[in-house]
């Protein structure tokens, strides 16, 4: 195996742990307030996306979606990563394999 596949599959083995635990971050829904602020249940401004580096009002809210966003799509990659490899190969490319995979290694970037 090459080291790259190896920091890979190390990858993969800790996010399916890591789909077993519960989540660490806020629980959502997360909201967009006054364009800029992300707001969870029972907490304002978890974020604000306005900062001195981006002041641009439609990246802004780009930002805010993006951000609000997250919990769901955390949920959705969870779904995906829960899909349980092929038998057939030892690493299979088919579709269903290498979209888990791709939802593996974005849940292990995000810490989810
Ligand atoms: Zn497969």
């Amino acid at each position: 195996m090459t080291d790259a596949f190896e920091v890979m599959m190390d990858a993969l083995d800790r996010t399916e742990e890591a789909l077993a635990k519960p989540a660490k971050h806020t629980p959502g829904p997360w909201e967009i307030r006054d364009g800029s602020f992300i707001d969870a249940p029972g907490m304002t401004c978890l974020a604000n996306v306005r900062g001195a580096h981006v002041t641009d009002q439609s990246e802004c809210q780009a930002n805010a979606k993006l951000i609000a966003a997250a919990p769901d799509m955390a949920e959705a990659l969870k779904a995906i990563a829960k899909h349980e490899p092929c038998k057939a190969q030892a690493f299979c490319r088919c579709v269903a394999c290498d979209m888990s995979r791709l939802a593996r290694i974005a849940l292990e970037k995000a810490g989810v």
